[in-house]
């Protein structure tokens, strides 16, 4: 299951993971390359053979829940600076 998020910009976006080094993000459409390692594939052993897989794929739906939970601690970390930066300006600005 493919899960879309919206952007700020109003985008979908897909929510990806990398096997390489788990860096999880959204883009519009599965990247061939990491944008945190850079790396494009990555050697998995199955059996006696080694097959050569893309690094990047679809998030699984536990890593969606992370991603989203740190993504929205981030939002409200973001959200509570601006209002003490306000605040701050607010206070110099009374004196
Ligand atoms: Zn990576």
């Amino acid at each position: 299951m493919i899960e879309l998020i919206n952007t700020k910009d109003g985008e979908l976006h897909m929510i990806c993971t990398c096997d390489n080094c788990h860096y999880t993000f959204e883009c519009p459409k599965l990247p061939t390359r990491c944008p945190d390692c850079g790396k494009e594939t990555r050697s998995h052993k199955v059996g006696s053979r080694i097959v050569s897989l893309t690094c990047v794929r679809e998030a699984t739906e536990a890593e969606i829940d992370c991603y989203k939970r740190i993504r929205r601690e981030l939002a409200e970390e973001e959200s509570q600076a601006a209002a003490a930066a306000a605040l701050s300006k607010n206070l110099k600005a009374l004196g």
